[in-house]
């Protein structure tokens, strides 16, 4: 997988990636699993329910 999951908000990052575009953190996890692509949050029930409120590649499970 080309990408690292941030535990924080689960968004997915470049693998070289150092620090989360979104939040700032630098936990970020090479062990994840279940890309979930969020182009419109609004229109999305799942992004809804999962937090998601920005548009982004997200990760489901971030260990
Ligand atoms: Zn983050």
């Amino acid at each position: 997988m080309p990408f690292k999951a941030c535990r924080r908000c689960k968004s997915l990052v470049p693998k070289d990636a150092t620090r989360c575009p979104v939040c700032n953190s630098t936990d970020l996890s090479e062990d994840w699993e279940g890309l979930i692509v969020v182009l419109d949050p609004e229109k999305s029930e799942l992004a809804k329910r999962l937090g998601f409120i920005k548009p982004g590649r997200y990760a489901l499970r971030v260990r």
